[in-house]
């Protein structure tokens, strides 16, 4: 789950990490104010969506007077801001969050992840700040400092010390830097997040260190021991397809195809749309049902499928190995008419009562269009597609 840059600098602020001083808009007017309550001289109005890359989106302000406040407020509210890491959809803005603005002296990038090779929290950290990381590995990969902390031990002040020399830090500000680095991974520990990132990391001309933007994720797993985390989530930034899905306790990735795939098992979902994308098509979403595919389970991966306006053929996939394909049948034909399946559908079955499973949908009366094999169906399955593309359906509600 990710989180709000308001939301993370409040965090990380209870973790030590300095922050600038700032308030929560919904309004020009309430923006206005804060800049007023906040006070000095310069300000940034900053759009509060769950996306990096605000700045050269436009989603990031910098203004020299209230009056200008308003208008940076007014222009970005309501607005789908688009970013190279948002999709072609944006992001809807509803909050801003407005800050004193500082002259700076230096950016420097901070991140924490977990990393999958060594299973360890990683700190990746460089000079270069201001730029995303994946522009600094390619622009200036030499500046990157990497180190991994022992979980037996937890990161340790000599490793703070020394990423903070490696980022230049000095006298006074290399004390700063290290309890900001420390801080930081305090809050990554005890949060249950999968990822912290300050970027930049700035001092300010006046030789102060600050953390000028904040971006926190969060094990998903975890959140049932994390109230006050999962209060932080604010759905209008999710892919309200996916949101659907949590929310019935489905498995499902969000994509830009037409082919929407109800499948059982992680593996066999992923080399179906390998399948579909070789024989042409595009596939509109990631669905596992899981093992077990009863009927009211079909189902309600019939009516989120459907829920989605891009699909325009559906392709269902099952290996029944502890399930019976005749029992998934079954729930298939109860489905199709529960669902009230409006586009062509395409069913492979294989496994356990495959000849029980076949019979059923061959005596269904429905319209099922089956195949033997998983490039069969992908094939058939663009076919149908290609013969009527372009018609898009209604979006429905989902039940
Ligand atoms: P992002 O584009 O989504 O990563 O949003 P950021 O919060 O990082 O803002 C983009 C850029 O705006 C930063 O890299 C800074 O260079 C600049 N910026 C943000 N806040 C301030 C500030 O208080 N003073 C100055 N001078 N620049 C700022
Ligand atoms: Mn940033």
């Amino acid at each position: 789950m990710d989180i709000h840059e308001y939301q993370a600098k409040e965090l990380l602020a209870e973790f030590g990490v300095p922050i600038p001083k700032g308030g929560l808009a919904y309004s020009p007017e309430q923006a206005a104010y804060r800049a007023r309550e906040i006070g000095g001289e310069r300000w940034v109005v900053k759009a509060q969506v769950h996306s990096g890359g605000r700045g050269k989106a436009g989603g990031i302000k910098l203004c020299a007077d209230s009056h200008a406040v308003w208008h940076a407020a007014d222009e970005l509210l309501g607005k789908r801001l688009v970013t190279a890491q948002s999709g072609a959809r944006g992001r809807l803005v509803h909050r801003l969050y407005v800050e004193e603005a500082k002259a700076l002296a230096r950016e420097v990038y901070l991140g924490f992840v977990l990393d999958r090779v060594s299973e360890r929290i990683m700190v990746v950290a460089s000079a270069a700040g201001g730029m995303e990381i994946e522009e600094i590995a390619r622009e200036r990969p030499e500046t990157i400092v990497r180190a991994v902390v022992e979980p037996a031990v937890g990161m340790q002040a000599f490793q703070a010390r020394e990423i903070a020399f490696k980022l230049g830090f000095d006298g006074s500000l290399l004390a700063d830097a290290v309890k900001t680095i420390l801080g930081c991974y305090r809050a990554f520990r005890d949060l249950d997040a999968t990822m912290v990132e300050i970027n930049p990391l700035a001092v300010t001309a006046e030789g102060r260190l600050l953390a000028l933007d904040a971006k926190m994720a969060f094990d998903d797993n975890a959140l049932f021991r994390r109230p006050q985390i999962s209060e932080l989530r604010d759905k209008s930034q999710e892919d309200p397809r996916e949101t659907r899905a949590a929310d019935r306790g489905l498995a499902y990735v969000g994509l830009e195809g037409q082919i929407g795939c109800i499948i059982n098992g992680a593996g066999l979902a992923m080399a179906t749309l390998d399948m579909i994308k070789l024989a042409g098509g595009e596939p509109a979403n990631f669905l596992d049902i899981g093992g077990g595919a009863t009927p009211e389970r079909v189902t309600k991966a019939f009516n989120l499928v459907l829920s989605d306006e891009r699909v325009e053929t559906i392709l269902v996939n099952i290996f029944a190995g502890i399930n019976r394909c005749d029992w998934v049948a079954e729930g298939v034909v109860q489905a199709y008419h529960n669902a009230k399946v409006d586009v062509p559908l395409i069913v492979r079955l294989a496994g356990t009562n495959v000849e029980e499973g076949r019979g059923i949908l061959a005596h269904s009366g429905l319209p099922i269009i089956t195949a033997e094999s998983l490039a069969e169906a992908a094939e058939l399955a663009v076919g149908a597609w290609k013969r009527n593309p372009g018609q898009r359906r209604q979006p429905r509600e989902i039940h």
